[in-house]
């Protein structure tokens, strides 16, 4: 394809040429990719990681994101965010970072919109209750699912299964499935995990403020909420503008200290290259104190939201759907989708049976669980 010159003063860029031009030494460059299992062509105006990106975005896995619970359940309110509207927080801020310290966007982005994907219905309430169902066959984790989902379940070629992705993108999240393996990732990765907290520290204390879970009494002793204090005048505004400010200060203070960090370890490498940076075990993080700082914010978090009596109730409630519907399921292979019958012939019921599960909305899950266990409870009395 041959690229026209729209602006005067800077020249057509092919993607390569693009990479080479903005890209630090230590980022991942297409170039560098060790490829697909299924070698394709290059593309002409989109690079591998770009293609990876839409793969991920054009996904049933991924469209599945908006009717998946991040913390809050949908009947609890319609501010709070989804796992799909996390998932767009975390891919904004990893970009913005990706951005400032020159690394590979499209790889990152590629790598946040996939990074929930695995999540089954009801979040890490609905993967406790599905590592419990599975537990003979090695348990079930959402980060292993999201590689499950991109190498076999999401069907888009007719020669092979899954969406073919890069090596590269496989890694970033094969490190998420077994973050205590001893390596470190590339730095595009590391840069998504650091979003991945960012985004869901700052977030989850405005919407349980919101839903009333928290109050300010509660949060003002938190080392965190101080430091966002110093950057926004917090006791000077409204109550529905406090909330809004204070989680922009959460991100800004988060985001300030990270890239401190990191452009701080960047100099000291900026002559390497991705592979010699992961040789070398290099990892971006925030400083010590902040990051103690933040892991006083997540405990108290854990205590008081994610342990709230309010959602104590709904974990309960979709961990006994979960149990219910896997063993109906599993004593009635018959009742599941055609493709979901075929894959019990060759990996076995139970597994089947979790993969139709895990790929559930919690709207989907809550009607399959209805009609198939409520309504056919007096068919099958002999599961429950
Ligand atoms: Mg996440």
């Amino acid at each position: 394809m041959k690229f026209p010159v729209l602006k005067h003063n800077l020249p057509a860029m092919s993607w390569q040429q693009r990479e080479h031009f903005l890209l630090a030494p230590y980022a991942m460059f297409s170039v560098q990719s060790q490829g697909r299992e299924h070698p394709e062509e290059s593309h002409s105006y989109r690079s591998p990681f770009q293609r990876d990106r839409d793969r991920v975005l054009h996904s049933a896995a991924f469209r599945r994101l908006s009717g998946k619970m991040q913390v809050f359940t949908g009947d609890m309110g319609d501010y709070h965010r989804t796992r799909l509207t996390h998932t767009n927080e975390v891919s904004s801020l990893a970009r913005t970072i990706g951005r400032a310290v020159q690394l590979n966007e499209d790889l990152i982005e590629a790598l946040a919109l996939l990074h929930d994907v695995g999540h089954p219905p009801f979040g890490h309430c609905g993967e406790d209750a599905l590592n419990e169902c599975t537990q003979h066959l090695g348990g079930f984790s959402h980060n292993r699912f999201a590689l499950e989902l991109v190498t076999l379940v999401e069907q888009r070629y007719t020669s092979y299964s899954g969406l073919n992705l890069t090596r590269e993108v496989l890694a970033g999240q094969e490190f998420r499935s077994d973050k205590d393996s001893g390596f470190a990732p590339m730095l595009e990765m590391q840069v998504v995990d650091a979003a991945d907290s960012m985004a869901y520290d700052a977030h989850d204390v405005d919407d349980a403020l919101k839903l009333g879970l928290l109050s300010w009494k509660q949060l003002e002793g938190l080392a965190l909420v101080q430091r966002a204090k110093k950057v926004a005048p917090l006791d000077q505004c409204g109550q529905g503008n406090r909330r809004q400010m204070l989680v922009h200060a959460l991100l800004d203070v988060q985001m300030e200290n990270f890239l401190s960090s990191a452009f701080e370890t960047l100099a000291d490498i900026r002559q390497l290259d991705s592979q010699s940076v992961q040789e070398l075990g290099i990892r971006l993080e925030m400083s010590a104190e902040f990051q103690s700082d933040k892991e006083e914010l997540e405990e108290f978090l854990f205590d008081q939201v994610y342990r709230h009596p309010k959602l104590a109730e709904i974990r309960q409630r979709a961990a006994t759907r979960i149990h219910q519907l896997f063993r109906l399921l599993k004593a009635y292979p018959e009742r599941l989708p055609e493709r979901f019958q075929l894959w019990a012939t060759h990996w076995g019921v139970e597994r089947a049976v979790a993969t139709y599960i895990a790929g559930m909305t919690d709207r989907f899950c809550d009607d399959q669980y209805v009609n198939m266990v409520e309504l056919g409870r007096s068919q099958a009395a002999d599961w429950s």
